[in-house]
């Protein structure tokens, strides 16, 4: 709470912030929060201005119209070392007693808090934290209440294993949804009045790996899909099992209907990943999957193009047919 009163002052939250986001999360409130938080923050402030400057190139595979992004400030996350020694051994940044003082939190639902990301890959970027320290288990469905609440946000949910750099606390994120180039290849394949599931593969477009969209209609075909969206992983490359740490989710409104993408994975991260001479720092979570390719070092971003994604989203992903 005291850090919630820090902010008690400002012109913009004079009122408990605990029931901020009980009326939603409107455009409106998005740049307030973001706002607020960097006036109390200059790390995150300095990173969200550097942001403007980051560079990116155009990558185009088939119907997905993506980039890529060189973005030195997410090179702690993309090279995180997250085998279960390394994680036992760091402090939890997502549990609020090791948060930065300057860091405040928003209560959302029952068991979430929003955060602004101090490193921000686009010029909105919330971290969505379990309020426990818990694993990133099985996909939470609150993820679609988010959505329903902020309908300028993709919700996003990235597997155990699958470009999670703190497996050990649950989280989501979120970003503007038209930053997101793969939402708009499933609105443009999955018409809203098919409500239910449907397989990428069906469409009979060109893609960089398959996915499974799903319209949402507020009806017993939608409430089918959205149930079963947390069984719908890949396969757990160490186990052989299908797995829930084996996919990345988004979910989103597209106008009063909701929708969501699963992709599911099949490797953490591709195995050029490294910083040997020959490999790439590239660890794809769910932004890259989206589209857009984050590559912390400038010489993987010279290197980088339709090509070489193309393997990578091969790699980590399922072929698209
Ligand atoms: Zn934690």
């Amino acid at each position: 709470m005291t850090k919630m009163k820090d902010l008690t002052g400002m012109a913009r939250f004079d009122r408990d912030l605990s029931g901020v986001l009980k009326g939603g999360l409107p455009t409106e409130l998005i740049n307030d929060i973001i706002e607020a938080q960097l006036e109390l923050w200059p790390l995150a402030k300095a990173n969200y201005e550097r942001l403007s400057s980051t560079r990116r190139k155009p990558l185009s595979i088939g119907s997905l119209q993506g980039a890529s992004q060189w973005n030195p400030g997410r090179a702690g996350s993309t090279g995180a070392s997250v085998d279960a020694k390394s994680i036992s051994e760091r402090k939890c940044f997502l549990c609020s007693e090791n948060r930065p003082s300057e860091q405040f939190s928003l209560p959302w639902l029952e068991e979430w808090e929003l955060l602004v990301n101090p490193f921000p890959i686009l010029p909105v970027h919330f971290t969505i934290a379990c309020k426990e320290h818990r694993p990133q288990a099985a996909l939470p469905l609150d993820m679609a209440a988010m959505a329903e609440q902020a309908p300028d946000l993709a919700i996003f949910y990235n597997g155990a294993k699958s470009g999670a750099s703190a497996p050990d606390h649950q989280h989501a994120q979120a970003v503007l949804k038209s930053e997101l180039p793969l939402l708009r290849v499933a609105e443009t394949i999955h018409p809203l009045e098919r409500p239910g599931l449907m397989l990428s593969r069906d469409a009979g477009v060109e893609l960089p790996f398959s996915f499974i969209s799903a319209v949402i209609s507020p009806d017993a075909k939608g409430m089918a899909a959205l149930s079963a969206l947390p069984s719908l992983g890949g396969t757990d490359p160490d186990s052989g099992l299908p797995s829930y740490k084996m996919m990345n989710t988004f979910f989103w409104m597209d106008g009063r209907t909701l929708r969501a993408v699963v992709v599911p994975r099949r490797a953490h991260r591709p195995e050029c990943f490294g910083t040997a001479p020959g490999k790439m720092l590239v660890s794809p979570g769910a932004i890259d999957i989206a589209g857009i390719l984050i590559l912390p070092r400038e010489e993987d971003f010279k290197a980088m193009n339709s090509t070489k994604a193309k393997e990578i989203y091969e790699e980590v992903c399922y072929p698209a047919s």
